[in-house]
């Protein structure tokens, strides 16, 4: 029996995330063009899609837009925990081509001590920068205005647990993409950097949804950075949308900051400590303004907890009382200034506890540190997260089992599960087909297309029932005709 849509349900959200990974060669006498190097990765990708955009049976995209930087963007989920699983499984499809590729490129005697670096990260050496995108679906109501001064101090200030660190080669920045944005919000993405874009592409229902896009956030490494980045997010969400059903979304706004591009630097720079304006004229500390967050999200709570809990139904680890209670010990470590606490979950805490270990052991060189930093977002061939891991010492939320179930398995509860039952029996009767979040295409044998505007809806209506039915019979068709 299929569930029932969830769209009418108050606080149900769809979470997605879009890592675009970063890529460089060592190891070979001449400079190998990290722009080839991608195209490499994708060889595999060109030759099955004929594209170098193509949508996976998990439900997520993977493509390589103009430039270097491979792109996986998380099938949708209605909950922190299955988009996390869906954000490891594209780390381990990225790993696979990477080494992939790096293989074949060993074989060619020029490059055959290359080494590929494939960073998930938001800063190269040279000083550019690229994104991790956080989507949000969001009612309609809540307007640009109460994301602009309700949201962004809450995002701003997010980061002193959710920053993922950066050494510029002098010290460790508490964010990898602060000292990049350069706007607060805005339509735009290709000159300016926005912290948040309001680009209107819900990707559902437009009189009831927007597609909130968070610009601002780090990749992570650390699998609680990215739970709690996304868990947090939902709560304020829900808190914000209960008040607008209210009339009493303006009371939120207390947090509306003076200067959200100078918040942004501080909080880049002193952490939790920083000093932070207010537009009221106040000034309060960047974790003082994460326990306001925290206080109304316990309120909202006090009264919504079983609601958000059922938006959450699939979610084992992530209920609303695990990410408050998550989110108060990580605000109190951080009063605490219990860097070593934190380390075991915080990206920027685990660097800076490994290099202060390293440097109690004797002077370590700013190139070094530079080079673990890397080091450490390098999902191809990095050591020292995985050794952090493998050690026990950074925490891991979703197992090896359910991570590799990912990669093959959409998020449950959304129409992610149509699309990739789509791709594995396309891909199985050997037709082209295309998608993008709202369609379903096929191009060869026939041409056929099926829309999915709910995104809550893992219900094949009777487009896509129409579909699935040919390419049933498609490749029933061919497993009769294949020699046994
Ligand atoms: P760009 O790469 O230029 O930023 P983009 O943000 O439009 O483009 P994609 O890279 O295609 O888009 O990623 C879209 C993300 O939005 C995916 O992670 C997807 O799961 C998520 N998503 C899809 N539909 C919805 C929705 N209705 N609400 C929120 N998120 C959605
Ligand atoms: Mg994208
Ligand atoms: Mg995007």
């Amino acid at each position: 029996q299929a569930q029932p849509s969830m769209h009418h349900d108050d606080f149900a959200r769809i979470f997605g995330l879009e890592t675009e990974y970063g890529v460089s060669v060592t190891g070979v006498y001449t400079p190998v063009d990290a722009g080839q190097v991608a195209m490499t990765m994708f060889q595999p990708v060109v030759r099955q899609a004929r594209s170098t955009n193509t949508y996976l049976d998990n439900g997520a995209r993977l493509y390589l837009d103009v430039g270097a930087h491979p792109e996986y963007a998380t099938a949708e989920a209605i909950c922190p925990f299955d988009a996390l699983t869906n954000d490891l499984a594209g780390e381990r499809i990225m790993r696979t081509m990477a080494l992939d590729a790096q293989k074949r490129l060993r074989n060619n005697p020029a490059t055959s001590n290359a080494t590929i670096h494939l960073y998930k990260n938001n800063a190269d050496s040279a000083g550019h920068s690229f994104g991790c995108h956080e989507n949000y679906l969001v009612r309609r109501f809540i307007g640009i205005d109460a994301i602009e001064h309700i949201l962004l101090p809450f995002l701003i200030t997010r980061q002193i647990y959710t920053g993922a660190g950066r050494f510029d080669g002098e010290r460790l920045l508490i964010t990898q993409r602060a000292s990049f944005v350069d706007e607060t919000v805005s339509s735009a993405t290709t000159r300016s950097r926005p912290m948040v874009n309001t680009r209107d592409e819900p990707h559902a229902n437009p009189e009831e949804f927007r597609r909130l896009h968070v610009i601002i956030g780090d990749s992570n490494r650390s699998q609680w950075a990215i739970l709690m980045k996304c868990a947090t997010t939902h709560l304020v969400l829900c808190a914000m949308e209960d008040a607008a059903r209210h009339n009493t979304l303006s009371e939120l706004s207390a947090m509306a900051l003076a200067d959200p591009i100078a918040a942004n630097h501080a909080v880049n720079e002193h952490g939790a400590y920083a000093n932070i304006a207010l537009a009221n004229g106040k000034t309060l500390s960047a974790l003082e303004i994460q326990r306001w967050f925290l206080d109304h999200a316990n309120e909202f709570l006090s009264t919504h907890a079983t609601a958000v809990e059922l938006t959450l139904r699939t979610d084992p680890l992530c209920s609303p009382a695990w990410i408050a209670e998550q989110w108060e010990w990580a605000l109190d470590m951080l009063g605490d200034n219990n860097i070593e606490a934190l380390s075991h979950v915080v990206d920027w805490a685990a660097k800076r506890m490994f290099f202060t270990r390293l440097e109690e052991r004797g002077s370590v060189a700013p190139a070094r540190l530079q080079q673990l930093d890397m080091d450490y977002h390098d999902v191809a061939n990095g050591k020292l997260y995985n050794s952090l891991c493998s050690h026990g010492y950074m925490r891991t939320f979703a197992t090896d089992q359910q991570i590799s179930t990912a990669t093959h398995t959409p998020p449950a509860h959304t129409r992610a599960q149509l699309r990739g039952a789509f791709v594995r029996e396309a891909k199985a009767a050997n037709a082209r087909y295309d998608c993008d979040w709202t369609q379903l295409r096929l191009l060869q044998p026939v041409r056929m297309e099926a829309t999915m505007l709910d995104p809550f809806s893992d219900v094949p209506n009777e487009q896509v029932t129409h579909i699935m039915d040919y390419l049933e019979h498609l490749s029933g068709h061919d497993s009769v005709d294949m020699p046994v």
